[in-house]
């Protein structure tokens, strides 16, 4: 699947302008910076496909990727900017409902989490979205090279215990080093086989 073409399709903006709903899609979530630009880009093979989206006024796109004609992967605007306006984190959020609450095609939601932080408030927040809208959801945890062994097996317990309490997890979690490549073809398997 990954070794065919991989192109952008679209930024959506709001729920009318999405692609039509005629394959899988998976969506990818994670505070800002938590490295999804850079987890996209080592899935894809491409090095600039999703690119970091680090100024609040351009984070609003939900930015559609095809894998050929089988896959969608869906890069939503990172979450948790400090100093984001309170009427874009409305309007993103109001967005981020619809689309979770009503996007058919979607199998799951890769929620990403860096390896020397673990899970905070604002990724609760999205958490608990995700258990309303019934959207399984995979924690991936990123950057792992960042971290020794043992801060990285800390971290992990703190994760799964923190997935434990969310009815629409799933129970595995998947370490990732987009850096080294760690993880990365797990994931393309994931998406690959879900059905
Ligand atoms: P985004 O805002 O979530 O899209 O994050 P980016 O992909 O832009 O990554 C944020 C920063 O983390 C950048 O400086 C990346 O180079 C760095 N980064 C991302 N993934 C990794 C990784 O696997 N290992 C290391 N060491 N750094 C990473």
């Amino acid at each position: 699947l990954f070794a065919g073409p991989v192109d952008f399709v679209k930024g959506v903006v709001a729920m009318p302008g999405l692609p039509p709903a005629d394959r899988l899609e998976v969506c990818f979530a994670g505070r800002s910076n938590v490295g999804k630009s850079s987890l996209i880009n080592a899935l894809t093979g491409r090095k600039s496909l999703a690119r970091a989206s680090n100024t609040p006024g351009r984070t609003q796109e939900i930015n559609y990727f095809a894998l050929g004609d089988q896959r969608y992967m869906v890069d939503l605007p990172g979450y948790g900017y400090a100093e984001a306006p309170l009427a874009i984190v409305q309007k993103w959020q109001a967005l981020l409902k619809s689309y979770l609450s009503g996007r058919q095609t979607l199998r799951r939601a890769f929620v990403l989490i860096d390896t020397r932080h673990g899970v905070k408030a604002v990724d609760e927040e999205i958490l608990q979205l995700l258990d309303r809208s019934a959207v399984t959801f995979q924690a991936v945890l990123t950057k792992a090279d960042k971290v020794s062994r043992a801060e990285r097996d800390a971290i992990i317990d703190q994760v799964r215990s923190a997935l434990s309490k969310h009815p629409a997890a799933y129970p595995e979690l998947v370490v990732t080093s987009s850096e080294k490549g760690d993880g990365i073809e797990t994931l393309r398997a994931i998406i690959a086989t879900l059905e």
